[in-house]
């Protein structure tokens, strides 16, 4: 672990930072990972834009679908 200053403000922030604390800037370790990396930037960039509640609610959402889909199957393959 070591500090590098943020190529967009100059803020010193650490190699293993996802982002700038002070802009929000990617940082060296989110550009790092491939799909990873860009996992997270989409990440945080759709975590400005959705609520945790409504985020909450989308999983809750998937898992019951999924909930859903498994009982359909278990009782055509019953039937
Ligand atoms: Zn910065």
């Amino acid at each position: 672990m070591a500090l590098i200053p943020c190529t967009a403000c100059g803020h010193t922030i650490s190699t293993e930072a996802l982002s700038c604390p002070s802009c929000g800037h990617p940082g060296a370790n989110a550009s790092r990972g491939g799909r990873e990396g860009v996992a997270r930037i989409a990440g945080t960039v759709a975590g400005s834009y959705i609520s945790a509640q409504m985020l909450a609610s989308i999983i809750v959402g998937s898992v019951a679908i999924v909930s859903f889909a498994a009982i359909m199957i278990a009782v055509i393959l019953a039937g």
